[in-house]
């Protein structure tokens, strides 16, 4: 099942996503549920839409923070001259930088090397702490597409993360939570990023150095997670800047796209 979280009318919904490509009976569409799936059991109401008829919002609103993980594929921490870390590299973002599929980036003005980061993202599903390695699939909701953006030049001269990678708008979800992905399927899914449409980014979830069932153990050892938490598995190599204008798409197979467009912030100038 692919989860969507949107906007039709003045109402925001949950639904199920039924696409043609899926062989059903249905174009593209969505099938409102009556509430939230991360808070509970869940029914249709029966009402239908267009795909097209809907404006999708971020999938997950983390309820209490998005976990990030650096230099998880080799290629990538070589490409910026770091090594693999003996242990996982563990950073937050928090939940007010998320955004949707189709919202802006903004680039603050104290940045000027903005850069994209396509990356598979986890979704919790229940309170947990301590999970084992073979019961990590118990507590995953499902899967989404995110965009680690990183203010490159932040990050090397703050000495630590939160502002390079926590400003609003610095975590774009979506376009919807995959929930039908066993962890032996995520880990073979091949990840592409293209910047104004060209590939930048063109890797597979199978190069991480430490796998989702791995990261999701790891994390859960040192911090409760919560229904709707959201851990980022790190960026494939190929990152590089964006810049006001350009268009970034993050594509993962059986997942979906992700797709925003960079702004400058509006009260640079003025
Ligand atoms: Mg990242």
């Amino acid at each position: 099942m692919r989860i969507a979280r949107y906007v039709v009318g003045d109402q925001i919904q949950f639904g199920a996503v039924e696409l043609a490509a899926d062989g059903g009976e249905h174009p593209d569409s969505v099938a409102n549920l009556t509430s939230d799936p991360l808070a509970g059991p869940v029914n249709y109401t029966g009402e239908r839409h267009l795909l097209s008829d809907v404006r999708l919002l971020a999938p997950v609103i983390p309820r209490s923070k998005v976990v990030g993980i650096g230099r998880n594929y080799a290629a990538h921490a070589a490409e910026l001259g770091n090594v693999v870390p003996d242990e996982p590299l563990v950073f937050l973002k928090p939940n007010t930088s998320v955004i949707g599929p189709g919202e802006a980036i903004v680039r603050p003005a104290t940045t000027s090397n903005l850069h994209y980061e396509g990356e598979l993202a986890v979704v919790i599903g229940r309170i947990c702490r301590d999970v084992p390695l073979d019961r990590v699939a118990e507590v995953i909701f499902g899967y989404t597409v995110a965009n680690d953006v990183t203010a490159r030049d932040l990050q090397n001269s703050d000495g630590q993360w939160t502002r390079a990678k926590g400003y609003d708008t610095f975590c774009p979800l979506g376009p919807w939570i995959v929930t039908h992905l066993t962890l032996d399927e995520v880990g073979d899914l091949e990840i592409r990023t293209r910047l104004d449409g060209a590939l930048v980014q063109d890797s597979k979830t199978s190069l991480m150095v430490r796998d989702v069932a791995t990261l999701v153990s790891y994390v859960s050892s040192f911090v409760t997670l919560l229904p709707g938490d959201v851990i980022l598995t790190g960026t494939p190599a190929g990152v590089g800047p964006m810049t006001p204008g350009q268009h970034v798409e993050v594509e993962i197979d059986q997942i979906g796209t992700l797709d925003n467009v960079v702004v400058e912030d509006a009260g640079a100038d003025s």
